[in-house]
């Protein structure tokens, strides 16, 4: 049986900084990521997301890939996305 996954670090966004490049979700090896429409502070955009979270080999390329800093490879507390009030990154 798979192991708790959820404390395995896996990439962990922060949308406040993504700008939606969506150069993570080409650089993924496996698929593990997939763009997903969503609101933002720049409007609809195509944001990545952890959809299948069993395919990341935590492999870091879509945090080496993120110009921004968007991506921060850790243990996984939620959908993937920090979100928090307003927005802003706590
Ligand atoms: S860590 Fe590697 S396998 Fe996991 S989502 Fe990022 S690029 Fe894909
Ligand atoms: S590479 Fe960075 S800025 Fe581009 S979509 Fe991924 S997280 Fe967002």
């Amino acid at each position: 049986m798979t192991k708790n996954r959820s404390k395995r670090p896996t990439p962990q966004f922060d949308r406040e900084l993504c700008i939606a490049c969506t150069s993570c979700i080409d650089i993924c090896p496996t698929g593990a990521l997939e763009p997903e429409i969503r609101n933002s502070i720049h409007g609809f955009r195509r944001f990545p997301v952890l959809s299948q979270e069993e395919k990341c080999i935590r492999c870091s390329l879509c945090e080496q890939e993120c110009i921004v800093g968007a991506i921060e490879m850790k243990e996984r507390k939620g959908s993937g996305f920090k979100v928090q009030g307003s927005g802003l990154k706590t």
